[in-house]
C-alpha cells in the first residue's frame, strides 16, 4: 500500500543480484568462483590513494563542495577529455556525480518527459530501461545481429525512430557484448541523430578498455554539429579500478548539465569530497597503470575467449573491448535439458558454484555474461567447473 508504482515495475539491478547472490553462498562457508560482477580485480592504484589520505588528513575533505564538483576536479575531466578526445569542454559543461551510473539517472530525470521514447541497442546494460522507465520515459529496444557483432545499423535506427524518440543510448565498447562500433557506423548514427534532433548519449565507460589492436572512436569527437547533439558518460570505476569510490561524470550542452546539477543539488548535494580529491589524482596522474591493467585484461581475454568457445554449445564471436564474454548457450541449454537460461545460471551457481549472469537482464534469453575482470587461476577453475556441470548433464 506504501510503495509507488513506479517502484513496483521497478527491476532490482540484475548484476547486483547475481553478485549478492554469490556473496550470500560464500558467507555460508561455499566458495565461489565469481564471474558475474563487472569490476576490476585491481585495488585502486597506489597514488590515488595516497591522495584521498592526503585530502582527509589535511582536513580538505571534510566540507560539502560545489554540487556540479570541486572546480580542481572538473578542470581535471576537461583536460583528461581533452588529451583522449581532442574536445574543449567548459566549465559549466561538466557535471560530476556518484558514479556513472548515477549521472545517468539525472541524466534521464533532466530530460524525458513521460513517453518520450528512449532508443537503446538490445543486449543493452541491465541499468539503462529501468532507469529510462523509472524516469517515466519508454525504452525502445533495436536488436543488434548477433552476425554484426550485435551492433545496431542506422537502418534498423531509422525503423525505430518515431515524433517521440528523444534520445539513443551508444555503449561502445558495450556491456554486455564487447562489441566497438567503427567510425564509418558512428558517422551514420551521428548524421541520423542530428537530423532528427536526438540527444545522443554515449556512455564511454569502457573506452580504455579496448584489445588486439581494435580502436574506440568517441562519437563526439566526428564533428562538430554530433558534438553538440552528445552528452558524454565516463567515469574512473572502470579504467582506473575505482568501483567503490563512485565517481561518474558528464560532459555536453550546459542546458542539459545544468538541469542534471540541479536534481543532484536536491538529491546528493555532492559526490563525496574524498573521492572526488582521489579522482583529480586518477584523471591527471600516471597514466601508465591505466595502461598495465588494460594489458593483462586483453591477456585474459585471449586466454578465455579460446577456452570459453570450445566448451560444447557455447558460440560466440570474440569481443573487442569492455572486460566481457557474451556466448550464445541455445546449443548448450538443449544438450543440458534447459528450456531457459535463467535456471541453467542458477543451476549452475548451486551445483557447480560458478557465478555468471543471465542474458535476460540484458534483453536477452539464451546468452549469459561472464565477467573476466577477474585472476587467470579463478578464470581457467571456473570453465573447468562449466565443462564438468554441463557434461554431468549431458550424461544425466
Ligand atoms: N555504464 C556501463 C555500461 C556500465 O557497465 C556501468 C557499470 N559500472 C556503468 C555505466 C556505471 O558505472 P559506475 O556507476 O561504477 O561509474
Ligand atoms: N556495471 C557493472 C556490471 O555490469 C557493475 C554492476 C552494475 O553497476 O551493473 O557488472
Amino acid at each position: 500500500m506504501m510503495i509507488s508504482n513506479r517502484v513496483l515495475k521497478l527491476k532490482s539491478s540484475a548484476t547486483l543480484a547475481a553478485a549478492a547472490k554469490a556473496k550470500e553462498l560464500e558467507e555460508k562457508g561455499i566458495e565461489i568462483l565469481n564471474l558475474a560482477l563487472g569490476e576490476p580485480d585491481f585495488e585502486t592504484p597506489i597514488n590515488i590513494r595516497k591522495a584521498a589520505i592526503a585530502s582527509i588528513e589535511s582536513g580538505r575533505a571534510s566540507f560539502y563542495t560545489p554540487v556540479a564538483g570541486e572546480k580542481e576536479l572538473i578542470e581535471a575531466v576537461i583536460s583528461r577529455t581533452k588529451e583522449d578526445y581532442g574536445l574543449d569542454y567548459k566549465l559549466n559543461e561538466v557535471v560530476v556525480g556518484t558514479g556513472a551510473k548515477f549521472i545517468l539517472f539525472i541524466l534521464f530525470q533532466a530530460i524525458l518527459n513521460e513517453g518520450d521514447e528512449v532508443i537503446m541497442p538490445s543486449p543493452y546494460w541491465v541499468s539503462y530501461s529501468e532507469q529510462v522507465e523509472l524516469c517515466e520515459g519508454t525504452p525502445v529496444f533495436v536488436e543488434g545481429k548477433e552476425d554484426n557483432h550485435f551492433k545496431v545499423t542506422v537502418e534498423d535506427l531509422e525503423k525505430a525512430t518515431t515524433k517521440k524518440t528523444k534520445a539513443f543510448i551508444l555503449n561502445s565498447p558495450c556491456n554486455p557484448t564487447g562489441a566497438i562500433y567503427t567510425r564509418e557506423e558512428l558517422e551514420k548514427i551521428g548524421k541520423w541523430a542530428v537530423k532528427h534532433n536526438i540527444l545522443l548519449v554515449a556512455d564511454d565507460i569502457y573506452g580504455k578498455l579496448v584489445y588486439n589492436g581494435n580502436v574506440f572512436t568517441p562519437i563526439a569527437t566526428l564533428s562538430e554539429e554530433i558534438k553538440k547533439q552528445t552528452i558524454i558518460i565516463n567515469g574512473v570505476s572502470k579504467s582506473y579500478a575505482m568501483t567503490g569510490w563512485r565517481m561518474g561524470y558528464a560532459l555536453g550542452d550546459s542546458s542539459i548539465i545544468s538541469q542534471m546539477i540541479k536534481i543532484a543539488s536536491q538529491a546528493t548535494s555532492n559526490l563525496t569530497a574524498v573521492t572526488q580529491y582521489a579522482a583529480i589524482e586518477a584523471l591527471t596522474g600516471d597514466q601508465q597503470q591505466v595502461e598495465e591493467m588494460r594489458q593483462v585484461f586483453e591477456k585474459r581475454l585471449n586466454h578465455v575467449y579460446d577456452r570459453v568457445s570450445e566448451i560444447p554449445g557455447f558460440k560466440i564471436d570474440k569481443p573487442q573491448g569492455a572486460f566481457y564474454l557474451y556466448p550464445d548457450i541455445s546449443e548448450c541449454l538443449v544438450l543440458c535439458g534447459y528450456d531457459n537460461v535463467t535456471n541453467w545460471v542458477n543451476d549452475l551457481l548451486e551445483e557447480a558454484h560458478v557465478s555468471v549472469v543471465t542474458g535476460e537482464g540484458f534483453g536477452t534469453n539464451k546468452h549469459i555474461r561472464l565477467s573476466y575482470a577477474t585472476d587467470l587461476d579463478t578464470l581457467n577453475s571456473a570453465i573447468d567447473q562449466i565443462v564438468a556441470f554441463v557434461d554431468k548433464k549431458q550424461n544425466k
